[in-house]
């Protein structure tokens, strides 16, 4: 078949990474370059294990804190956009302890899915993206907020399996570097296994990747689609200012920017932007810097290590389809590192970056066939689009060529994961 994938993120170029493992000739066409929207800086965690959604029963209790400070690690700007007061309804009503364990239990089976296509990805082809499997520790400066991880991991056998709850003095044996948080650290759950890397570097090579050897993928960049043009019941076409480009299936991979498309086809999809930043900074010191990488849960940081640098990664902004660089939030991301970290880099240099996670209000993609036959999802990755890339990818691939899919996919419909719907499509009470 000729497929069109619109977006070259991480998804879109994983999605044409399956897509054409199976033999079909695959077009990716995007309004930028490779890796320009969400997949340009982020956090660089492959958090296989570590899943959990923003849309948690605890988050209740925060959001009135969150809306007086100033420095909060989520921000609402409620804005005269009724996309972004559905999503938040959406988000409300996914901030339950059902709702939660039923994104768990549906994301996990994905990222592991992801995680053993990572490895044969790298394995097979040797990327260059600053790969490390350094372990992941998810460190808690707050008793319950602690307590209420050791729960979840309790209640998911898979995840107790390859994650250890650690006391403060363990976890600074596990990550030294942490020395300046001694003594307020009241624990972290530790997953070995986990991995990180540079998603755009990634990206870059994946696309190296897809431009050689037989059947190469074509790159149409620069060049934005405006509409699908579509005849007798189904997808003709993608609309550029520059032609139209036909194909047989289409994929939506295009992040924050897919519910425009989808619009005008009947489709209402439930993916609003979640604004992020990041920060780049170049080590100074090895032994002050993580080797592991650390999320600090409170202020809902990641650190990396991505080569000679330390990625900092934070902040949840519902502000609209606007990224740009707010100062005063970077400034926030700096003073923190500086706490935690000041003594390993230089923090004179400092690369900022804003970019928008494609969130579904729950925290599931959306996998699924669209309104008509030969359109396809593959959006609303939000804060894991790095993490679950590759297994969504084999998801559409299975679903598109009629076969079963490795892992359960009713999680991921655009049913289910529409607001107060439960995996599966059922409403939920
Ligand atoms: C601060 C931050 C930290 C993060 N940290 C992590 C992390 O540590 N681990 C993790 O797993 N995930 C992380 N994420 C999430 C992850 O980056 C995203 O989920 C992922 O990049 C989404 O990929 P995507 O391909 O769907 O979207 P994008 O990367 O945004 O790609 C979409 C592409 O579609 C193109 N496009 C849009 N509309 C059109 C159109 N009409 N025509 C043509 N092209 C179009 C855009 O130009 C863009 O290139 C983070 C995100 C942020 C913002």
């Amino acid at each position: 078949m000729d497929i069109v994938v619109v977006g070259a993120g991480i998804v879109g170029l994983a999605s044409a990474w399956a897509l054409r493992r199976d033999g079909h000739r695959v077009t990716v066409v995007d309004r930028g370059e490779i890796a320009g929207g969400a997949s340009h800086a982020n956090g660089g965690q492959l958090s296989y294990r570590y899943v959990a959604p923003l849309a948690d029963p605890d988050v209740l209790a925060k959001i009135p804190g969150w809306m007086l400070a100033r420095d909060a690690p989520v921000r609402f700007r409620p804005r005269f956009d009724p996309d972004q007061w559905h999503w938040i309804m959406g988000f409300l009503q996914a901030c339950n302890g059902r709702e939660k364990a039923c994104t768990v239990a549906s994301l996990l089976p994905l990222a592991l899915l992801s995680r053993a296509l990572v490895h044969e990805l790298v394995d097979g082809h040797g990327l260059a993206f600053d790969y490390v499997k350094s372990g992941k520790l998810v460190v808690h400066r707050d008793q319950d907020e602690y307590a209420a991880a050791r729960r979840l991991l309790a209640a998911h056998p898979a995840l107790a399996a390859e994650q250890v709850a650690l006391d403060g003095d363990a976890c600074l044996e596990v990550e030294p570097a942490l020395a300046a948080l001694r003594g307020r650290i009241h624990g972290a759950i530790h997953t070995p296994g986990e991995e990180a890397g540079d998603c755009r570097a990634l990206c870059l090579a994946l696309a190296d990747l897809l431009t050689t050897g037989e059947n190469p993928v074509r790159f149409v960049l620069g060049e934005a689609v405006d509409a699908l043009e579509t005849a007798g019941g189904r997808v003709a076409a993608v609309r550029t200012a520059r032609g139209s480009i036909a194909a047989d299936a289409f994929v939506l991979a295009n992040g924050v920017d897919a519910p425009a498309l989808a619009r005008p086809l009947g489709m209402a999809l439930p993916i609003y932007p979640v604004k992020g930043y990041s920060l780049d900074l170049p080590v100074r010191d090895a032994t002050a810097v993580p080797r592991t990488s650390v999320t600090d849960f409170r202020r809902k940081i990641v650190y990396a290590r991505l080569g000679g640098r330390l990625r900092v990664a934070g902040m949840a902004d519902i502000v609209g389809h606007d990224a740009r660089i707010d100062p005063r939030r970077v400034a926030t991301l700096l003073r923190e590192t500086r706490e935690v970290f000041g003594a390993g880099v230089d923090l004179a240099t400092v690369t900022p970056w804003a970019g928008l996670r494609p969130a579904t209000p729950g925290g599931r993609p959306i996998i699924d066939r669209g309104a008509l036959p030969n359109l396809w999802l593959n959006v609303g990755h939000g804060a894991l689009g790095f993490t679950l890339a590759l297994g969504s990818a084999s998801v559409l691939a299975d679903r598109l060529a009629g076969r079963e899919p490795a892992v359960p996919h009713a999680g991921f419909t655009l049913a289910a994961v529409m607001p107060g719907t439960a995996p599966g499509g059922r409403r939920s009470a």
